[in-house]
């Protein structure tokens, strides 16, 4: 009998795999981190055979820990670190370059070279999303222009693009051997090629980038089979049955549905993802349009995001790169010991600003230092950058939609911190609230996949499965948290123009 669903996460700084039971709760967990590769100041790298490789191990791992084999499986779901972009060739599968991240800004003289004719809102009005080094489109151009051979490959028919959905499900579904070159159309809405109202490649856009239609794969809906598991795997025969892209995985997984239901995810960036329903909304203020999830043959729901490029990596970056912290949860007792920022604003600006802000100009800043600033300060401070600029976003989403929220769902590894999520309650004056599976990225690609497999029969089942665990109430008074506010605004001017 077929009791489980299991969701592979392929995320930005590791790989998952996690059973889950018909409830929505984890039964088995796989992880394991991959290489993050540095080689240029902007230049973020994954090495997309190691993903694969540790794709089949941490299979093998959530199997083994419930003590399960395929036959307990009813379905494989996927989600993914959205834009990442692998190319390889599909008749060795050999990736021609490292996977280029969603992080990476090598691309910016190609964005420039773009907006030149048009700006960088040439074809906002068609895929939703503002040309900048963050989506797929200019980092397969940078590949084809700068790896030898790459183009002519490309011309040929012997290259492939995937985000690393697609580069997993080729793969799990036999590779060289028969693959399926498939993504869902929530990662395809991240590419800058396709069309949000038919759902298909664009070929006037796709002339202007060069890249050619061949490499693509095929647009496929959030929830239907799209393949079997190949002969050699632990979960042969299995079919693979719902892709969706990590923010929109988590959406789901949050039971966040219908128009005006939201969610923001915590992790290496943070993703404020807002429904709008089978209405597509174009945004006035700094969001992205995006498609929400797609189920089968059903209308496409879609959906607004504000992206923030560096809040849970800034953690990283005081660990690995400042030495001041061995940890990331050891920030929170840092941040504790003293009463609040020192009056120093720490703006992450690593890869430029995302939303609501998109200046690829922009480079981090650390300010409002006095001789009184120590590391504990500068921890509080890089917390509470991430609940700042969440503050902003949600402003634009609420300028952008009409109603206020009225309460904020939250996941991911930062979600943890108990610091951090009351301060965000202050400053955002609103609740926010954590369900009890806290693997909401994992849980949303298991529900698309088990919906197509008949596992679970409709949305309501999902949401009866949500629960909550934990509410922040804001704490603050309305003007301790406007100066704030006006600090930090101020702070984020501080960070423009930064690029030669
Ligand atoms: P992703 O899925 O993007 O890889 P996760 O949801 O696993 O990310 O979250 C990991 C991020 O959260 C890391 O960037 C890490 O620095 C940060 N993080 C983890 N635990 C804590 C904590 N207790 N306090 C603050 N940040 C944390």
């Amino acid at each position: 009998m077929s009791e489980y669903v299991i969701a592979i996460d392929q995320g930005t700084t590791s790989t998952r795999a996690i059973v889950f039971d018909k409830a929505g709760s984890v039964v088995s967990t796989g992880q394991l981190e991959h290489t993050q590769r540095l080689p240029k100041p902007g230049w973020v790298e994954h090495d997309a055979t190691e993903i694969w490789k540790n794709t089949r191990e941490v299979i093998g791992q959530a199997l083994s820990r419930a003590d399960i084999t395929r036959h307990n499986i009813a379905a494989v779901g996927i989600t993914n670190q959205r834009e990442t972009t692998v190319v390889w060739d599909k008749n060795t599968g050999e990736p021609v370059y490292n996977a280029i991240v969603w992080q990476d800004t090598r691309t910016q003289s190609i964005v420039d070279a773009l907006a030149a004719d048009g700006g960088v809102d040439r074809f906002k009005e068609v895929v939703g999303l503002p040309l900048t080094t963050y989506f797929s489109g200019t980092k397969i151009k940078w590949i084809l222009d700068n790896v030898d051979g790459a183009r002519e490959r490309a011309e040929a028919g012997d290259l492939l693009f995937g985000n690393t959905d697609a580069w997993v499900l080729w793969n799990l579904t036999g590779g060289t051997d028969g693959g399926v070159h498939v993504t869902d159309v929530t990662n395809a809405s991240r590419t800058l090629f396709m069309d949000l109202e038919t759902l298909d490649w664009r070929d006037d856009i796709l002339e202007v980038f060069g890249v050619p239609r061949s490499m693509l794969p095929e647009i496929k809906s959030s929830s239907e089979v799209y393949g079997q598991v190949e002969s050699s795997s632990l979960l042969r025969e299995v079919p693979i049955a719902g892709i969706l892209g990590d923010q929109q995985a988590a959406t789901f997984g949050q039971a966040a549905f219908a128009k005006g239901e939201s969610k923001n995810t915590y992790g290496t960036g943070n993703f404020l993802i807002f429904q709008t329903g089978e209405e597509i909304v174009r945004s006035k203020n700094g969001l992205l349009t995006t498609v929400g999830y797609r189920l089968g043959d059903a209308k496409p729901h879609y959906a607004l995001e504000g992206a923030i490029a560096v809040t849970g990596s800034l953690v990283q970056w005081l660990r690995d790169n400042l030495g001041i912290i061995s940890s990331a949860p050891e920030i929170e007792q840092l941040a504790a010991s003293v009463d609040d920022n020192g009056g120093a604003y720490f703006v992450p600006a690593f890869s430029g600003l995302f939303a609501p802000y998109w200046r690829s100009d922009a480079r981090g800043a650390l300010v409002g230092l006095t001789r009184f600033v120590t590391k504990a300060h500068i921890a509080r401070a890089v917390l509470e950058a991430t609940a700042f600029q969440t503050r902003e976003v949600l402003d634009a989403v609420n300028a952008d939609s009409g109603v206020d929220l009225s309460e904020l769902k939250v996941d991911g590894g930062m979600t943890a911190n108990d610091l951090l999520m009351q301060f965000q309650a202050d400053i955002l004056g609103v609740p926010v609230v954590r369900p009890v599976v806290a693997e909401t990225t994992a849980l949303g690609a298991a529900y698309a996949a088990g919906l197509a497999v008949g596992f679970w029969s409709n949305l309501d089942e999902l949401r009866a499965n949500w629960q909550e665990d934990k509410r922040w109430e804001p704490q603050l008074d309305a003007s301790g948290r406007e100066r704030q506010l006006r600090l930090w605004k101020k702070a984020v001017t501080k960070t423009f123009d930064w690029v030669d």
